[in-house]
């Protein structure tokens, strides 16, 4: 049951300086509809304060300010931000409706006293029992807008009657929690963005006609809220651009379309934050076998590897969620994410703090408040279902798209590195797997990436003049069993026309390949549509 707060009541409020609460605090004094009868009586204790934007982070515990270094997860600006004031009511308690207000102070001084969502929604919540941690409706709860969430702003919380209850003693406790003055709410100063090329796939073989670059809104919303609510990022900055497509008329799989996409990322080497992402629909009622695959980037981001950002997934519409995951999974390697330790997902990042790649934190949903138990749930970078986003993502996520969107404001095309000797603007690319099968294409590539000799795959190349050994780059494909996506960039006045094969050898893995000129794709004059 809900108890309905006396109509007239004001939404919300702006207050110019501080609070003047004290105005309220008149025994006997009734101050209006909108401003209640004074603190809440009795002893109520308001014993926690907890905030999400994804990922739960408590900010005030049992009297005590949380000590913001010792947060889980960064509080990002310009994200809806959920707030949640936990009560615990005395034993001796009379049940009844209460208001809560957050009083959100700015750096200029401005006031914003926001009445919680019950409230706001014409229902002051009933305060009884003791607040639990999955049941929104246990507390008093508010959901602050992205544009209110910045850095330097600063909080508290009161509790006030709506109704007289001058039979009830005065409370002999606090009256603003975590404290008399508003407490800093540390909300980080960097702004994130995500920046998504998705890059169709016109899909025409006996049995199969398909084409991802004229996905329905509904399905490119679900990609965007999907990444939204899985990354560390500003609300409504994940931007997607459809524009390019390619033409199939032959059997593929998501491998093979990583020599699609690479090739067409390296065309756009000056768009330092883009990830292109390559979908396939191939009719497959219930996709099985590799479903997606990126190679894993470095993390922190390196400036001049944006060429590198990009992954190939299937995309199933008759199972959105399940494609969504796989393609913010994939993009999950591009940022530098290594496989979050369930479901026998290869190569487990040593580093992730949980076992069983459960969350760590608990989850909540910044679009529909539903609750993710860290326990139930496991992180969207592992194989375990179901997923949700841990808070050692959330922060990896973050610290990723941060460093990607300053180099996207500043207009860095790319580093002023030199380039190295005898660089013919070809790069010898492969995907090698522990069995030896491996594909070849070259990219034409503005800015090679920073290769050395005696890495773990050697790469020699033949050419009339003889045989060389090259400097390689080698990534790990984390959805390949084994699998390694090794660049070759051709240096010292080789080029592409002069190479007649590849040999290759593992160090440790025992390894050799021999490649012949013609098994390696010419991926230069790759053809791809451009929609205007
Ligand atoms: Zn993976």
């Amino acid at each position: 049951m809900r108890v309905a707060v006396a109509s007239g009541l004001a939404l919300l409020f702006i207050v110019a300086g501080c609070s003047d609460d004290e105005a309220l605090d008149d025994e006997g004094q009734e101050t209006g509809e909108t401003e209640g009868y004074g603190p809440a009586r009795g002893e109520l204790e308001i014993t926690g304060i907890e905030v999400s934007q994804s990922v739960v982070q408590p900010i005030y515990v049992d009297g005590t300010v949380v000590d913001p270094t010792t947060y889980g997860v960064p509080l990002v600006p310009n994200r809806h931000m959920w707030v949640r004031a936990l009560w615990d009511p005395p034993l001796e308690w009379t049940p009844r409706p209460l208001i809560a207000r957050l009083h959100v102070e700015y750096p200029d001084g401005s006031e914003q006293v926001i009445p919680d969502r019950e409230t706001q929604k014409g229902s002051s919540p009933i305060v009884v029992g003791k607040s639990t941690a999955d049941d929104l409706l246990s507390g008093f709860y508010w959901r602050l807008a992205a544009e209110d969430v910045v850095p330097g702003m600063r909080y508290s919380v009161t509790v006030v009657e709506p109704e007289p209850a001058f039979d009830i003693p005065k409370t002999t406790g606090k009256t603003r929690w975590p404290r008399d003055k508003n407490t800093a709410l540390p909300v980080s100063g960097d702004p994130a963005a995500l920046n998504l090329y998705i890059v169709g796939v016109h899909y025409d073989v006996p049995g199969c006609s398909t084409d991802t670059s004229v996905l329905p809104e509904a399905e490119i919303e679900a990609i965007r809220s999907g990444f939204e609510v899985w990354s560390g990022i500003e609300t409504n900055s994940v931007t997607i651009d459809t524009s390019l497509s390619v033409d199939i008329g032959t059997q593929t799989d998501v491998l093979s379309l990583l020599g699609v996409v690479g090739p067409i990322r390296a065309e756009y080497a000056d768009i330092p934050d883009a990830f292109f992402l390559i979908l396939l629909d191939d009719c497959s009622v219930v996709p099985d076998g590799i479903l997606g695959v990126a190679p894993v980037n470095s993390d922190p981001p390196v400036l001049g590897e944006a060429s590198m950002r990009y992954g190939a997934g299937l995309w199933n519409p008759n199972d959105i969620r399940e494609s969504v995951n796989t393609a913010v999974h994939e993009v999950g390697h591009a940022q530098g994410a290594l496989h979050a330790p369930c479901g026998g997902a290869a190569g487990p990042d040593p580093l992730y703090p949980h076992p069983n790649a459960t969350l760590g934190a608990r989850g909540l949903d910044p679009l529909t408040a539903q609750f993710y138990a860290p326990e139930a749930y496991t992180d969207f970078m592992s194989y375990c279902r179901p997923y949700w986003i841990s808070d050692y993502r959330f922060t990896k996520s973050y610290n990723v798209q941060r460093m990607l969107t300053a180099w996207a404001g500043a207009d860095m095309p790319g580093p002023s590195v030199a380039l190295p000797d005898g660089y013919t603007g070809s790069v010898l690319t492969g995907i090698v797997q522990a069995g030896g099968e491996s594909q070849w294409w070259v990219n034409a590539n503005p800015m090679p990436p920073v290769a050395k000799l005696g890495g773990e795959l050697r790469v020699s190349v033949r050419t009339g003049a003889g045989e060389i050994e090259l400097a390689t780059d080698t990534r790990l494909l984390p959805d390949v069993p084994e699998g390694r996506l090794v660049q070759v960039p051709l240096v010292d006045g080789v080029a592409f026309e002069d190479v007649v094969g590849i040999d290759v050898q593992a160090v440790h893995g025992g390894l050799t390949l021999e490649v012949d000129a013609g098994e390696i794709r010419d991926a230069r004059a790759l053809e791809f549509n451009v929609r205007g």
